[in-house]
């Protein structure tokens, strides 16, 4: 089996002004790219060569792992936005969230926290836990909450690459264009009703 780039499901324009076409061309042309690059040529003649994205990233470790991790993380952050996206949701998932954390607005200070305090790279990711009770968490590098039991809902790439052509270290900025802006309720809907 030969691992494959998933499309973005949008242009590289379409989220501008808040993450630019060039931002994009970098972070999937050259980094998710190079991760599925990296993938085949570390899986080639091992037992993972004929095994699927969530295979590997449940069973591997090393660099397999991280770069296989990389690969699912960056398909599910793309869907985590949209050009529309942003703001409050509706329905399920807003009254899940009301749950969790009491308000909208105190799950967007706390996404935003955790987004901006997470030291070097990595994720923040709103997830359902084992429960279905809604959590905010944090992790580094290619780590993601398929290996700790939770559902991923939606996630923010924290990752210097994310932003830095737009925002440079002005990280704060470019988590609050992700939640008033980007964010696609509609996938992290569809990601608690199958959670
Ligand atoms: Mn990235």
């Amino acid at each position: 089996m030969t691992f494959e780039l998933p499309p973005l499901p949008y242009s590289q324009s379409a989220l501008e002004p808040h993450i630019s076409a060039n931002t994009l061309s970098f972070h999937y042309d050259r980094h998710h790219a190079g991760y599925v690059a990296n993938l085949n040529r570390l899986a080639e003649s091992t037992e993972w060569e004929t095994a699927d994205l969530e295979q590997v990233v449940t069973g591997a470790s090393g660099p397999i792992f991280n770069n296989a991790a990389q690969i699912w993380n960056h398909t599910f952050y793309w869907n985590s936005m949209s050009p529309d996206g942003g703001g409050t949701p509706s329905g399920a998932i807003a009254a899940a969230i009301d749950a969790a954390f009491g308000s909208y607005d105190e799950f967007r200070s706390k996404f935003a926290t955790a987004a901006t305090t997470l030291f070097g790279s990595g994720w923040a990711w709103l997830v359902a836990n084992s429960n279905g009770g809604l959590e905010i968490t944090q992790t580094s590098n290619a780590d993601l909450p398929l290996l700790h039991g939770q559902t991923p809902l939606l996630v923010a790439d924290v990752w210097e690459h994310a932003y830095y052509l737009d925002y440079q270290n002005a990280r704060p900025a470019y988590v609050e264009a992700f939640l008033d802006h980007l964010i696609n309720w509609d996938f992290a809907a569809q990601n608690l009703a199958s959670s």
